[in-house]
């Protein structure tokens, strides 16, 4: 029987020896059906108990203070966490390669979490520009309000990233890939940047999750994830998960038991169910995607596709230098197309679900001048680079040749 936390040594391949391979895990489905768990759990169940507690009571008040000298490490109420959700976190842990995971509520509250418990008054935040709407919109509009500077430069430009950098800057902050243009960041390089400038380093990698890419292994300090989207998996819960070495992530645990953004123990069960699947879904979503960005870019009434595994993809050789497989979000510009007849192929078509998110078992499509940034003046939708002919389109785990018979007919 193998550890399940082992990992083997990745092999070289000729085309990438002399540069620095990531180091993709081969055993990822072990991983994340058995890390993190105890191998004989309460009540002898195979599955981790859902314990439904908002507090952890103690024998006697010596057990009390054994517990706050840090003696006995146990359950104490549930803001500070539950059994299940330290059980997920030491999974996701794993399933990362970093020291320590805490989970939050959602992606969003992650974020928040992360932002506060890094960030002070006079201190400097620089962002790629093509970041989650929601993540500018706290820099910008909240963490100002406490005397936190945000600048935001353009996606992948590393020149300018470093030209923003000050004595008050304390983090450099990119998804890769982003969203929607899913531009893809030279992770060596942008881990530099911050190592040699003394600045710690996060990358939300929620579009292309531990299975697709190796932040820590580069040398980046924290990696985000909407655990949301294809780490639960499933459309139906929301989380959200940061992962550092232990050090640094103590202040952010610290800081989210004060917050509550905790999960619920039904919640984190979900999750830990989700995660099982983590490895077959994630092979199902890189090879839909692949094949429906292909069948896309070949037709022809879309103008361009925006996807990792094309060639075409303007960060195709950094996906390629940093990626096992570039996941099920394909975004695509139908041409000559106003923003009703766009509307129109969206919903022609029958398999994908309308909505926003991305990640799931289900295939979800959306038009994100209508979805995400209806309130934005077209001035502000060009400078976000959010055209009115835009679709994207988050491939499910469903069969990839029928996804592409109903994206034919719709497009027909
Ligand atoms: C969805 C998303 C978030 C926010 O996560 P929630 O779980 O919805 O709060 C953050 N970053 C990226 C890249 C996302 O796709």
């Amino acid at each position: 029987m193998s550890n399940p936390t082992r990992t083997i040594e990745p092999i070289v391949s000729e085309e990438n020896s002399g540069e620095k391979s990531p180091n993709f895990s081969e055993n990822v489905s072990t991983q994340s059906v058995h890390a993190g768990e105890s191998r004989q759990k309460p009540g002898d169940s195979i599955t981790d108990p859902i314990f439904c507690a908002s507090t952890f009571t103690f024998k006697d008040t010596q057990s009390v203070i054994d517990f706050i000298e840090q003696k006995q490490p146990r359950e104490e109420y549930g803001r500070y966490g539950n059994p299940g959700e330290r059980v997920a976190e030491r999974k996701l842990a794993v399933l990362e390669g970093g020291e320590d995971a805490v989970l939050f509520s959602s992606g969003m509250s992650a974020i928040v979490g992360l932002l506060m418990s890094k960030l002070s008054a006079c201190d400097e935040v620089i962002f790629f520009d093509e970041c989650y709407h929601r993540s500018r919109e706290f820099c910008t509009k909240h963490l100002s309000r406490f005397g936190v500077t945000t600048r935001q430069v353009p996606a992948c430009d590393y020149e300018a990233m470093e030209a923003a950098i000050t004595p008050h800057t304390k983090l450099l902050v990119s998804e890769s890939p982003t969203n929607p243009h899913l531009s893809c960041v030279d992770l060596d390089r942008f881990a530099g940047i911050g190592k040699q400038n003394g600045i710690e380093t996060l990358i939300d990698a929620t579009l292309a999750t531990p299975y697709n890419l190796r932040p820590i292994d580069a040398g980046i300090d924290y990696v985000l994830h909407s655990v949301t989207k294809y780490l639960g998996g499933h459309n139906d819960l929301l989380a959200g998960v940061v992962v550092g070495t232990k050090e640094k992530m103590e202040s952010v645990r610290n800081l989210r038991g004060i917050m509550g953004a905790v999960n619920s123990p039904q919640n984190v069960y979900l999750l830990s169910r989700g995660l099982k699947t983590f490895e077959l879904r994630m092979q199902r979503h890189n090879d839909n995607g692949q094949r429906v960005a292909e069948f896309l870019d070949a037709h022809p009434r879309v103008e361009r596709v925006y996807y990792p595994g094309l060639e075409s993809h303007p960060y195709h050789e950094v996906a390629k230098k940093t990626m096992r497989g570039y996941g099920g979000l394909v975004t695509f510009l139908i041409k000559d197309a106003d923003w009703r007849q766009t509307a129109d192929v969206v919903d022609a078509v029958k398999i994908p679900r309308i909505a926003p998110s991305l990640g799931g078992v289900e295939s979800l499509i959306e038009q994100p001048l209508v979805m995400s940034y209806y309130e934005c003046t077209p001035e502000q939708r060009i400078e976000y680079g959010i055209p009115d002919n835009m679709i994207r389109l988050s491939c499910g785990i469903e069969n990839a040749d029928d996804l592409i018979a109903d994206l034919q007919q719709a497009l027909a």
